[in-house]
């Protein structure tokens, strides 16, 4: 909220007469920010976050916030006496789970920050796949990463099969700043837990987005030895996951990334959320930071 004392007004007229060429570039333009890992937990982060996303609707830009909840659901299951498994970075999603899944997320996590929205300004409205038939999904068939004759049954997780962006286009163009669970519908009305990263690179995608935002709880994408890989291609992508450089969560992270960068969405990017604003700054000024997931 408050900047540090020790910028001078110099400085700071600087920076803000820096974001002026990207307000321009960007205005009218939509951008999709998954929220997630430590960025959503700290309640100093989250304010900052919501902030950020209210300056952007200010300026003309489209934010759409898709949210996870990873640590969120993590704790309501403990409090069950259950605890989280994951095969290849998926969430095993049992009956059970589901629907703690579908609780922590559409009913918690997103109206929390539906809620911080909203008290920082802007006008937030909260949906799930469900709300205006945003998003169709089925059973994920798991593929075994290194086996392909094995598959996995990570029961309730969904696979996309169709987003139908109408609810979101005309809750943006009406000046509201759509926050989206990552639960998808099946033919039956049955309830599918998505990775929120797949969400939004699909959702970038069909919303012909200029940027995807993975926020998340690492400086990016990390080489064998911790060092950040500031830009990342299709290829090298491919070797690291054949090297089992990039596991668990990174998995389905990158593959969201790449998904949207390939199918036509400018800039991708997975960057630090535990960096104050990193967002306003990835968008709004030339730092660069995090690794930038390109197709070729
Ligand atoms: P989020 O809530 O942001 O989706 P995840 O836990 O799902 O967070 O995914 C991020 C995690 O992926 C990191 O915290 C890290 O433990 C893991 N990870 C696996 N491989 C890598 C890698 N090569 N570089 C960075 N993080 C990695
Ligand atoms: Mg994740």
């Amino acid at each position: 909220m408050s900047s540090p004392p020790t910028i001078a007004p110099r400085d700071k007229a600087e920076i803000l007469a820096q974001a002026l060429p990207y307000i321009r570039k960007f205005h009218g333009k939509t951008m999709v920010i998954k929220y997630g890992g430590n960025a959503m937990t700290d309640p100093e982060l989250q304010a900052d976050f919501a902030e950020d996303v209210v300056l952007l609707k200010l300026v003309g830009i489209n934010p759409v916030v898709v949210h996870g909840g990873g640590p969120q659901i993590e704790t309501a299951l403990n409090r069950l006496g259950k605890k989280g498994q994951f095969i290849q970075g998926m969430r095993v999603t049992d009956a059970e789970t589901m629907e703690v899944v579908e609780w922590v997320l559409a009913g918690e996590v997103q109206q929390d920050i539906v809620g911080l929205i909203n008290q920082a300004g802007g006008k937030a409205v909260g949906l799930t796949g469900r709300d205006g038939g945003l998003m169709r999904a089925r059973k994920l068939k798991m593929i075994d990463n290194t086996d392909p004759s094995k598959e996995h049954d990570v029961g309730q997780v969904g696979d996309i099969v169709s987003i139908d962006p109408s609810v979101v286009k005309a809750l943006q163009d009406d000046q509201f700043i759509p926050v989206i669970s990552p639960i998808g519908f099946g033919d039956q009305n049955e309830s599918y837990n998505i990775n929120a990263d797949v969400v939004a690179g699909k959702l970038a995608t069909v919303l012909q987005a200029e940027k995807l935002l993975l926020l998340t709880n690492t400086p990016g994408v990390l080489d064998k030895t911790g060092k950040l890989l500031t830009d990342l291609t299709a290829r090298e992508i491919d070797e690291l996951f054949a090297d089992g450089t990039i596991s668990g969560g990174m998995l389905p992270k990158i593959a969201g990334a790449l998904d949207a960068a390939r199918s036509g969405v400018n800039s991708v990017h997975i960057v630090d959320g535990r960096v104050p604003h990193a967002m306003l700054l990835e968008i709004l000024t030339e730092q660069a930071f995090g690794t930038m997931i390109r197709s070729h």
